[in-house]
């Protein structure tokens, strides 16, 4: 039994499957909550550092358990103080983890899936196809290693990581169970004890997900639109054409009138040229958005090789905010950080051992063909 692959990690468990942890192990529930604090406050690896714990209980649980978080295979810090870690995970795939500092707010953006099987068609991630789900250790051991990053963890301490989206690689809502039993501890005062505000879900909009979602968490809510109208979504998020906007809109609505408070749906759109950038675009998109209370954000499109689309003008980004603002819609434009480290949004390709093949039809031809067909519509 001291043989790694038989222990149970206990880093991705949320605080009730701890309880029932130490249940079954025959002790006492306090000892979850320490263990708890222990792995998500002070990032201890192994039980021996948990010193309030007896000797002979650290023994015990040493032999059938584990602390472990995915295996860093780099790190790098941009100019800019945006950094990234690109995460090695068991079978092999590799994932990325951006961390972005933005005056006393430092953003941790994190990855859900080895890949994604949604496939859209301007995101570099959907490319190279899909792996496997990440495990609920997996996800948050990427907030864990952030806060390492800094130096030991001290719950004293400057908050380090402020908000966390998950707006990495993959779907978050495709992988349902692990995805929120990450967003529990996010939250859970005696682990990371981020507010609901400072945690934020997006989705392409798996509408079903959406309505399990408001049953079990009131995590803030992004959803990824990029286009006013369904001709045009069908095509660019192709999950669309089984919840169209008018679906996803009204989960929305259901999302929002569950949270007790004022907030509104972040919408993002990335902005691409002769796309979906254009003067009709954002007069059909300010039509639509005043029907949601949200704000938009938009994202400038960042350009991976082969991909067939291109970022537009900075004075067309700005007519378009400016359609926007003047819809009466609240409009930030994303700025691009960690240039240099590849850390933008659409451009985390980690490494995907593909299991749908689709990374090997990926061939420039067809993407082209994608962005004249959009161009037509
Ligand atoms: N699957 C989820 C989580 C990914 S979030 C979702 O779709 O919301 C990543 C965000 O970056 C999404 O809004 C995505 O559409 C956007 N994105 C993807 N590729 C991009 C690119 N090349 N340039 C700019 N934004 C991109």
């Amino acid at each position: 039994m001291t043989d790694n692959t038989t222990k149970t990690n206990l880093l991705g468990m949320s605080p009730e499957q701890l309880d029932a942890f130490f249940a079954e192990q025959g002790e006492k529930r306090f000892r979850a909550t320490q263990v708890l604090k222990w792995m998500h406050q002070h990032g201890a690896d192994s039980f021996d550092e948990m010193t309030n714990i007896s000797k002979v209980l650290r023994d015990k649980l040493s032999k059938v358990a584990e602390v472990r978080e995915p295996e860093v295979v780099t790190q790098d810090i941009s100019k800019d103080g945006t950094r990234k870690w690109v995460i090695r995970i068991d079978g092999g795939s590799c994932v990325e983890t951006v961390l972005i500092p933005e005056g006393d707010r430092a953003t941790l953006c994190i990855s859900s899936q080895a890949g994604c099987s949604l496939d859209c068609s301007f995101c570099s991630t959907g490319k190279q196809g899909f792996n496997r789900n990440l495990s609920a250790a997996e996800i948050i051991g990427q907030l864990r290693i952030a806060i390492k990053s800094f130096g030991p963890m001290d719950p004293a301490g400057p908050r380090r990581v402020t908000n966390v989206v998950l707006m990495g690689m993959g779907e978050p809502l495709m992988n349902f169970d692990n995805v929120v039993k990450a967003i529990i501890l996010m939250m859970e005062d005696n682990a990371y004890g981020l507010s609901t505000r400072r945690v934020t879900l997006s989705t392409a909009g798996v509408v079903p997900a959406i309505d399990k979602l408001r049953e079990v968490t009131d995590v803030s809510l992004a959803i990824s639109l990029h286009a006013p109208n369904d001709e045009l979504r069908d095509v660019l998020v192709p999950i669309n054409k089984r919840y169209p906007i008018k679906e996803l809109f009204a989960a929305c609505h259901r999302y929002l009138e569950d949270l007790n408070d004022r907030r509104v749906i972040t919408i993002e759109y990335t902005l691409m040229s002769g796309i979906n950038d254009q003067v009709v675009h954002a007069k059909e998109l300010g039509k639509l958005l005043k029907t949601l209370p949200c704000k938009l954000n938009l994202i400038p499109f960042n350009p991976f090789p082969n991909s067939g689309y291109e970022r537009p003008s900075e004075a067309a980004i700005k007519a378009f905010k400016d359609i926007m603002l003047k819809a009466g819609v609240l409009t930030t434009v994303r700025r691009t950080r960690g240039d240099e480290i590849d850390a933008a949004c659409g451009q985390l390709v980690g490494q995907v051992e593909d299991k749908t093949r689709r990374s090997q039809k990926y061939i420039p031809v067809v993407q082209e063909s994608t962005a004249e067909v959009v161009k037509s519509l």
